[in-house]
């Protein structure tokens, strides 16, 4: 597997390559590592050249799963857009053969970083989960949140404007 550009150049010797490729049973103490170094691990759903998919041992609701980034990359603060585009490149395809395989009616995709957002495996995922009327999975806000002033909304979007870069 040809090496993705990536943000930290001076990880890339350690990380770039395809843990089975590698050889190796143990790559560290990430879980999904582990899995991409031995895909028995896992009931995968899709492979490509930088991406896997396979089930979420969780199924809150049947056919939760998770798509991944072959490159060890911890959080979307990290990655790269080569990583970024190939691991949203596939979703939309995995979202619907989900769909047409367990005749779905609604979906929801996440994604969240760091220990305030929630992540519980250090190696970006994407989660696609089955959603069914009712099911009270993902209530997003515990109780009703009013919309903002449209000061307040200019003034963080001009704090965010100015963190993009040129
Ligand atoms: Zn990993």
């Amino acid at each position: 597997m040809a090496c993705p550009r990536r943000i930290m150049p001076e990880v890339v010797a350690a990380t770039c390559v395809d843990p089975v490729e590698r050889g190796e049973t143990t790559v560290n103490d990430c879980v999904f590592c582990r899995i991409l170094a031995d895909r028995s691990k896992a009931a995968i759903v899709h492979e490509d050249d930088a991406t896997l998919a396979f089930m979420d041992p969780r199924q809150a609701n049947e056919g939760h799963l998770l798509v991944i980034p072959k490159l060890h990359v911890e959080t979307v603060w990290d990655m790269d857009e080569e990583t970024a585009s190939a691991l949203f490149r596939v979703v939309p395809k995995i979202a619907q053969a989900l769909r047409s395989a367990l005749n779905l009616s609604g979906m929801s995709i996440w994604q969240s970083n760091g220990r305030a957002g929630s992540q519980e495996v250090p190696h970006v995922h994407v989660h696609l989960m089955p959603r069914h009327v009712g099911d009270g999975l993902l209530r997003v806000y515990p109780a009703r949140v009013e919309n903002a002033a449209r000061e307040q909304l200019d003034a963080v979007a001009d704090r965010i404007r100015k963190a993009l870069p040129a």
